[in-house]
């Protein structure tokens, strides 16, 4: 395979189009007003950066990250959504090599029907190789396969001064590691080249499985150690002996393929009403979806989509949660806290009345590579909970006594997910920070690589 990348020539600053934007999160907090340049090629975001004007900027891809990770308030975005040539594919090897805004549906679309699959594909297929890289996603096989960064041969990273530089784990290591899982606040990667996981064909055959309780999930995740995907929905809102009651599905790939499924079939067409999603009204659908897997148990072979992007058949999600938006909250907590932690996790949702329908708890095996990987340190082994809290005006304080929950039980908490982590518990559930911290000084020593996440974690 050729692997030689176009040489960059930095353009004049006038070259760049640059429009005001409010951009989002996927949780929809609110918007951020910032100046975007949108390049198509690589010369084209060299000069973005080299045209900042004294602003500070940050990369965003598909916004899928559901705070700020990839908003800017009053700085500058570079939008890599037109950076989105695939480069080249060795068959042999399953490398294949992109530029950043080459999407996970991407790159579905064109290389399972040759018998391969992203190695970790996060919940949903719309997000771009570079918000990949720069959250070290996981998937639901996180367990066996470890993070998207465990999966990188190399990358092409772009500095604040426009100059481009190749890292890997063996070419400078520690400006790889700290990409890895970097919230974006290395450079930009321009792009990467990643190795793709060989599948027998599109299908998965999906075992569903009801489970009564919060110890009888954690059982039935350890007894599915071996199974290849494996994840649970939890009923957050269920009390009592019912605490943590949900559906664990595990999946193995199957023979012979499915048919495609059609792409978000479904649309939410405007902003739900507030009081739609309210504790009645989510027991009672929680309560049905729980029952709908038979006692004993299901099992059905559907297309990969289905099992990993469940969400993405219905366009625009998002939008359930009305005009005011969602929270998400992610934790990780280490195996032997986890039967206490998630207790009080799910305890203090509850009380609170706060949880969504969406919850979801999965098992994580494997450190990543990134100094601020998510998964890490001694929460691995591991299993993290993903809650959606509607926004309300108590929902902050909620997330304040989650994130003290998570730390009493030495856990840590999810940047792609979170909106409200306050600096010391970055600082506490990060062990790594101050290296990577060392490396951006090195890096960017002006600082020029900065978002709405990255003030408010106080990281400089
Ligand atoms: C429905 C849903 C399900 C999800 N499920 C999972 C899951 O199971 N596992 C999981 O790990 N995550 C999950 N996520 C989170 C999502 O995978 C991550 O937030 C991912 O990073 C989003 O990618 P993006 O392209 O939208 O990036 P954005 O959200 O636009 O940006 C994310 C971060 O990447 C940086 N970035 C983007 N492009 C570049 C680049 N070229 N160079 C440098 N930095 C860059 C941004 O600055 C920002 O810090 C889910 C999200 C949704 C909406």
């Amino acid at each position: 395979m050729n692997l030689v990348l176009p040489k960059l020539a930095v353009r004049a600053a006038s070259d760049v189009a640059w429009r005001s934007v409010a951009l989002q999160g996927w949780g929809r907090l609110g918007s951020a007003p910032c100046q975007a340049a949108r390049p198509e090629r690589l010369r084209e975001a060299a000069a973005a950066l080299a045209a900042q004007n004294g602003r500070n900027i940050i990369a965003h891809g598909a916004g899928r990250s559901y705070g700020d990770a990839a908003l800017n308030g009053g700085g500058a975005a570079l939008l890599t959504g037109r950076l989105d040539r695939m480069l080249g594919f060795d068959a042999a090897s399953g490398v294949l090599v992109a530029e950043p805004g080459v999407t996970i549906a991407d790159v579905i679309r064109v290389f399972l029907p040759q018998g391969f699959l992203l190695p970790t594909p996060p919940g949903t297929a719309f997000a771009t190789l570079g918000g990949a890289v720069a959250n070290d996603v996981h998937g639901k096989n996180q367990h066996g396969a470890g993070c998207f960064g465990d999966h990188v041969e190399w990358l092409e990273l772009m500095l604040a001064d426009g100059r481009t530089r190749r890292v890997s784990p063996t070419q400078d290591p520690v400006t790889f590691q700290a990409t890895i899982g970097g919230i974006g606040l290395t450079g930009v990667v321009t792009a990467l080249a990643v190795r793709l996981l060989r599948v027998p064909s599109n299908a998965m055959r999906v075992r569903r499985q009801r489970i009564g309780g919060l110890d009888e999930y954690l059982d039935a995740f350890r007894a599915a150690r071996d199974a290849t995907w494996s994840v649970g929905w939890v009923d957050a809102l269920a009390g009592g002996a019912a605490l943590g009651r949900g559906i664990l599905e595990t999946a193995e790939h199957a023979a012979g393929s499915v048919a495609v499924p059609a792409e978000a079939s479904r649309r939410m067409p405007f902003d739900a009403p507030g009081f739609l999603l309210n504790p009645l009204s989510v027991r009672a659908f929680n309560a049905a979806y729980w029952r709908r897997v038979p006692a004993g148990g299901e099992e059905r072979v559907v297309h990969a989509n289905r099992f990993l992007f469940p969400l993405d058949g219905i366009g625009g999600w998002n939008r359930l949660y009305g005009w005011s938006g969602f929270h998400q909250f992610q934790c990780l907590l280490p195996e032997a806290e986890a039967p206490r932690g998630l207790r009080r996790l799910l305890e203090t949702v509850g009380e609170a009345g706060a949880a969504s329908f969406l919850a979801v708890l999965k098992w994580m095996g494997r450190e990543g590579r990134g100094m601020l990987s998510f998964a890490q340190g001694q929460a691995i082994p591991g299993f993290t909970l993903a809650l959606d809290i509607p926004a309300r005006p108590c929902s902050r304080a909620l997330l304040l006594r989650l994130e003290r929950v998570t730390r009493d039980h030495g856990g840590r908490i999810y940047l792609a997910k979170d909106s409200a982590l306050s600096p010391q518990g970055m600082v506490e559930m990060y062990p790594r920070l101050g290296a990577f911290q060392e490396v951006r000084a090195r890096l960017d020593p002006a600082g020029r690589f900065s978002s709405d996440m990255s003030r408010r974690l106080g990281l400089g």
